[in-house]
């Protein structure tokens, strides 16, 4: 017989296809299940509207069968099938997709759409098979015909009898090679486990030829094996069922089924969006980070489904950095997916869903705020840092998502609370959000800078995580109150004593407040009366706009080793210390000097920084104590 000659694109993806690696090639059965679920969505299509025809689902499936003796693997369905020139047209020509020109044809309204319009196609069963052969019998046509090809040579086209309406595909699988294990797919569990890793959602029945056994008959211990047809996919996904049908224990039963996560999720939210774009989604909140979470090798992503066909495992697109920690899958009839990321990445769609699931986890996680408190402490426990840090990251572009669903310890209420709750507890004359940064809650317990604010009946909100600073630095303010850092220059509290001080005294404290300030040189911008130490008679805090805090985080990264925050030694001139500082600056200049360096050097300390000269230090102590 005549052998026809594939166009020329088809030839060029031919080769492709064959050479393609190994770890891709089991995706050819995910192409010819499609297209036999294509198929099958045609005629059910065409009952719709032609009333000749009944479509009656149990005459409707997709059915896997394996010769091993004769290397043969058979996809059958009851689907459309091909009459001659569509046998000739959809697969001897690759650039017109047959499903496309169906869809344009019926001018297919929405909620119905045809898998298919992505992917490789029917030529990726080149990828697995040295010979391919096609018998189809078309819906109303008389006769069959047979379709086989070799591959890039060409193919044969021929009529051949077949009772039926619909299509098999034979494949007849390649030799094992060294490094290339065709054998695999003539085994049972292999192909199994491709059919449950892509096309478990087919919404037909996938019949596969299995080997069973029973005992024997008459006998009780010898078996006997029989093969028989096994649905193996579980056709309708739990997120295309009704939400209301559903129970928490079936998201859990779901969620470790995928093997998301060990424990069972934090949270479970089932999304169905019907509009511009239409969508299910079921995406999960874990109740603890992987254990990979905070490293490099974290990827992000979603599975990413077209109308039940696993397309992509990890789609990065669909989640925020700052929801990072989301897992789940997406599944959509509307998305015109090509195999490549560059494409999907550009996809109006894609961005469209994306943007869908980042709000909807966003008012998922103020639900709990508001309505499952412990829950949400226990998330942000977790992935709290994760937020903080998309308040900061590209440039503060994303603050607005998120500031709603930070929280920090409250110095008032002794627990975690929101910038509303915050907010709203506010006193009348208050004018500022304060805050205070240590290491720990314990620490800041202690800062003397805390003193004033304190006593002022303000809350201050404790920083103890190294990216809060420079997160509320981006911040700025939160419903137009500004954050204001309990170490900062002016605190915006009016401090009445210190007015009622004579301008002399004023004066007077001046002059010995620069002669510390020149024994201090290089070390501190000023030296001041302080206007916030009640108790403690000294502590540093900072003139512009690095804070001591962000000085100690930034030097533990590289490149970083001289950065300085312009630090301002305060002293308290209500404490007994500010008299001994007077005397010495009256009679022992030298002494001062020591004062200077020794209170200095306490208020480093105090803040948890090291001491620039530790045996200077404790040299001096040493000489008072004489
Ligand atoms: P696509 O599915 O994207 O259209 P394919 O290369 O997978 O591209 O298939 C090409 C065309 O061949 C399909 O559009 C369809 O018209 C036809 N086809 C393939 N397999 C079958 C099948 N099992 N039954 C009926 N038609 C089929
Ligand atoms: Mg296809």
């Amino acid at each position: 017989m005549e052998k026809k000659q594939f166009k020329a694109e088809s030839k060029r993806l031919l080769d492709l296809m064959i050479n393609s690696i190994y770890t891709q090639k089991e995706i050819f059965l995910r192409e010819l299940i499609s297209n036999s679920s294509d198929a099958i969505d045609k005629i059910y299509y065409k009952a719709l509207t032609d009333e000749n025809i009944t479509f009656n689902k149990d005459n409707y499936y997709i059915q896997i069968t394996m010769d091993k003796d004769n290397r043969l693997l058979t996809i059958s369905d009851t689907g459309i099938g091909m009459t001659k020139e569509e046998l000739e047209e959809n697969l001897g020509i690759i650039a017109k997709s047959g499903s496309l020109a169906f869809k344009k044809e019926n001018e297919l309204k929405d909620g119905f759409d045809i898998i298919g319009q992505f992917g490789v196609g029917f030529y990726s069963a080149f990828m697995a098979a040295d010979c391919v052969t096609v018998i189809s019998k078309a819906l109303g046509s008389e006769e069959g015909y047979k379709w086989e090809s070799e591959g890039a040579e060409g193919y044969t086209l021929e009529p051949y009898s077949k009772t039926t309406v619909g299509t098999d595909i034979i494949l007849k699988i390649k030799e094992n090679t060294e490094d290339e294990k065709f054998d695999e797919f003539l085994e049972e569990y292999r192909l199994k486990s491709i059919i449950k890793k892509y096309s478990d959602f087919i919404r037909y029945p996938i019949k596969m030829l299995v080997t069973k056994s029973k005992a024997k008959e008459g006998s009780e211990n010898e078996y006997e094996e029989y093969k028989e047809y096994e649905v193996v996919n579980s056709m309708v996904p739990i997120w295309r069922k009704n939400k209301n049908e559903l129970k928490e224990e079936d998201y859990e039963k779901f969620y470790s089924e995928k093997h998301f996560g060990y424990s069972t999720p934090l949270k479970s939210i089932h999304v169905s969006v019907d509009g511009a774009v239409r969508f299910n989604s079921i995406l999960y909140i874990p109740s603890k980070p992987a254990f990979d979470f905070y490293t490099k090798e974290f990827e992000k992503g979603l599975e990413l489904y077209s109308n039940g066909v696993l397309i992509m495992s990890k789609c990065g697109d669909l989640l925020p950095d700052y929801f990072s920690f989301v897992q789940g899958l997406v599944d959509s009839e509307d998305l015109s997916l090509n195999i490549s990321r560059e494409m999907l990445q550009q996809d109006k769609q894609v961005k469209l869903i994306a943007k869908k699931i980042k709000e909807k986890i966003k008012s998922e996680l103020l639900l709990l705020i508001k309505n499952q408190r412990e829950k949400y402490e226990e998330f942000y426990e977790s992935f709290g840092r994760q937020l903080k840090y998309g308040v900061y990251s590209d440039f503060g572009m994303n603050k607005e998502d998120l500031q709603d669903l930070l929280m920090f310890y409250s110095s008032k209420q002794k627990k975690m609370i929101t910038l509303d709750e915050y907010v709203n507890a506010m006193d009348k004359d208050q004018k500022y959000i304060y805050y205070a940064c240590g290491e720990s809650k314990e620490r800041i317990d202690k800062l003397p800078q805390t003193e004033l604010v304190a006593e002022k009946g303000f809350d201050i909100l404790y920083f103890t995580d190294d990216i809060d600073e420079f997160a509320i630095r981006i911040l700025m303010n939160y419903k137009e109150k500004e954050f204001k850092s309990v170490s900062s220059g002016d605190l915006g509290i009016e401090a009445e004593e210190q007015n009622s001080d004579s301008k002399e005294e004023k004066e007077q404290n001046k002059e010995l407040f620069d002669y510390m300030k020149e024994a201090l040189a290089g070390k501190v911008k000023d030296v001041r009366a302080s206007k916030r130490l009640k108790n403690h008679p000294v502590c540093l805090s900072s003139d512009g706009e690095l804070s001591i805090e962000m000085e100690k985080i930034l030097k533990t990264m590289p490149n970083n080793a001289d950065v300085k925050a312009d630090k301002v030694l305060e002293i308290n001139i209500n404490h007994e210390i500010f008299n001994t500082l007077k005397a010495s600056f009256e009679q022992d200049k030298d002494k001062l000097k020591m004062f200077a360096n020794l209170l200095y050097n306490q208020a480093l300390l105090i803040e948890g920084l090291s001491i620039e000269d530790p045996v200077d230090f404790t040299n001096n102590i040493c000489k008072l104590m004489k």
